[in-house]
């Protein structure tokens, strides 16, 4: 079974076998969680990033997908890429974002990643309310069937630590 743990932090320090970027479809750069990978682990994980959009994503990675890439410089192996929806006032999206989370734990998976680094996925530029955000990384991991041994949920700030805490009831 899974373990969940929650950590305060930068996910680009974490050593695990992957860290999770909440990305946009272009793969090619972004602010927030995805501009600190890329600075962190350096330009070896944009020309992976290229070369997926070359190959099997010429028209980008669409919302609630994930694929890996080289991790670069950074202390874990891998990167996956996932993308979030962005909150819609008017249309729920929650099904997205749950499948961001269990899409990321099957590439995990097909990795053979033990442990596994989050953000709160769509709670940044995209707009998503962050309890409503917690709420769904939390159940759709708990429910997730993975041979992933550890997920750890990074929060940037005290906030975001906050809920997921008191969703994992700790
Ligand atoms: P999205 O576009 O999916 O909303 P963002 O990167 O803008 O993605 O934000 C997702 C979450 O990640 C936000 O809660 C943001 O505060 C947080 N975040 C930003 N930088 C980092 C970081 N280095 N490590 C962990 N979390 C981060």
């Amino acid at each position: 079974m899974v373990t969940i743990t929650c950590v305060r932090g930068d996910i680009t320090q974490q050593h695990v076998d992957a860290i999770v970027n909440a990305a946009n479809s272009s793969l090619l750069g972004g602010g927030g969680v995805d501009g600190a990978i890329h600075r962190a682990g350096g330009p070896e994980i944009l020309d992976a990033c290229r070369d997926l959009r070359a190959s099997h994503y010429g028209k980008g990675l669409p919302t609630g997908r994930a694929v890996a890439t080289t991790a670069g410089r950074l202390p874990a192996r891998w990167v996956i890429h996932t993308v979030g929806p962005r909150w819609s006032n008017s249309e729920d999206r929650s099904a997205l974002l749950a499948s961001s989370y269990r899409e990321s734990l099957r590439v995990a998976d097909e990795l053979g990643a033990m442990t596994v680094a989050f953000p709160a996925i769509s709670t940044g530029i995209y707009g998503w309310p962050m309890n409503d955000g917690a709420h769904i990384a939390v159940a759709t991991v708990r429910e997730a069937k993975t041979t992933v041994r550890e997920v750890r949920f990074v929060l940037f700030d005290e906030p975001a630590y906050a809920a997921f805490t008191a969703h994992l009831g700790l």
